[in-house]
């Protein structure tokens, strides 16, 4: 049995002083935390619940036409809010191919992003080496299981890839975590909120401690947008890799602009900007996209196990293209 003191934050100002606290892990759905807790993955001697926090289980419009989303937020009830389905279709597919219903009935949309990678020797039960659980420990994945990471932004101190299929999705929607600390906050770009290993493996985003998750912002709606998500079995798995795009198409059909960002290739969501510069200009089932597709590949540097993930990753990206653009793959 873990000895643990529970207390429960019924303001923000209270859930913001047990952040400040090292021995305190907040708690929202729970549904990673109380995982880190059985395998040790956290020492945590302490949890505060915030679920009950008032204020952060809205969705509201912002001006310009994009979406608040409040931390809080269960997973399925941003898939299921209107304006997500009309405007942001790729965040909700990215939901509905997350986890399980009944998850994602519990699981929040703040907390998602901030899940940890699933490489099997990070979650081991028997202590193996690994550099995130233990520092300086080394990686068992470099001589061991490497298939299922990465292909960008590794360094041989890990190898691991971030997990989470709506932060994908917000990538390509150029979204921004709202954070809020004890003197004020901060607007992050989700490309710009996990922290490759070459930033250290020490932590996974760029929350600093004391500093929480308030809110997502989407900006304009992305209507053309569509999620691909490529796994062993079609329900209830994370991704072997998964793609986003996010289109803005001519009254011609030909592409304006494009938005890419691929899933579990990375420790965070991977953007192919190169992709993005050539599709403009494009049809969307022009072959030439799949030879930008391949170009922004040419970038990767698969380790040993995972470079058959380059083909699926040509594949999704193409598919979520021609989906987001209204054409049948
Ligand atoms: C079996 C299983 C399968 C899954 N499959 C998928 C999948 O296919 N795709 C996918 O994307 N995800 C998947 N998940 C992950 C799931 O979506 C996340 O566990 C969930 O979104 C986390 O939300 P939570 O509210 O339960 O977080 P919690 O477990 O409550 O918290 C997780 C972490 O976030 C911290 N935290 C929570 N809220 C805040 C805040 N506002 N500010 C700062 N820190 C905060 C907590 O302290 C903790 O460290 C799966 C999870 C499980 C258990
Ligand atoms: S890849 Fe990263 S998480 Fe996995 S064992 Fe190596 S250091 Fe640990």
């Amino acid at each position: 049995m873990i000895p643990l003191t529970y207390a429960r934050a019924t303001t923000l100002d209270e859930a913001l002083d047990a952040a400040h606290d090292p021995g305190t892990a907040v708690l929202a759905g729970g549904t990673e935390l109380l995982n880190w807790l059985r395998l040790g993955i956290t020492d945590a001697d302490r949890v505060v619940d915030i679920s009950r926090v008032p204020g952060l289980d809205r969705i509201e419009p912002l001006p310009g036409g994009g979406l608040r989303i409040g931390t809080l937020v269960r997973l399925n009830d941003v898939a299921a809010h209107p304006s997500v389905a009309r405007d942001w279709p790729v965040l909700r597919m990215a939901i509905h191919k997350s986890a399980s219903a009944q998850l994602r009935n519990l699981a929040t949309i703040g907390a998602n992003l901030l899940q940890k990678t699933r490489c099997a020797y990070f979650r081991s039960e028997e202590p193996v080496p690994c550099n995130r659980r233990v520092p300086g420990s080394g990686c068992a994945a470099r001589e061991g299981h490497d298939d299922r990471h990465a292909l960008f932004g590794w360094t041989d101190d890990c190898i691991a890839t971030q997990p989470s299929d709506p932060a994908v999705a917000l990538a390509a929607l150029d979204a921004h975590v709202v954070t809020r600390t004890a003197t004020g906050g901060r607007r992050i770009a989700v490309t710009e909120f996990h922290v490759l290993p070459a930033d250290g493996v020490d932590r996974d985003t760029v929350l600093e401690p004391g500093e929480l998750v308030e809110a997502i912002e989407l900006d304009a709606p992305a209507p053309c947008s569509a999620y691909v998500k490529v796994r062993e079995r079609e329900s209830y798995e994370y991704a072997i890799v998964s793609a986003a795009v996010a289109l803005r198409l001519r009254d011609d059909g030909v592409i304006d602009s494009a938005r890419i960002a691929l899933g579990s290739v990375a420790m965070r969501p991977w953007r192919l900007a190169e992709a993005e510069r050539r599709v403009v200009g494009l049809a969307p089932d022009d072959d030439a996209v799949t030879s930008a597709i391949e170009a922004a590949l040419a970038q990767a540097r698969p380790v040993a196990g995972s470079a058959y993930k380059l083909a699926i990753a040509r594949g999704a990206a193409r598919r979520a293209l021609m989906t987001a653009a209204g054409v049948r793959p």
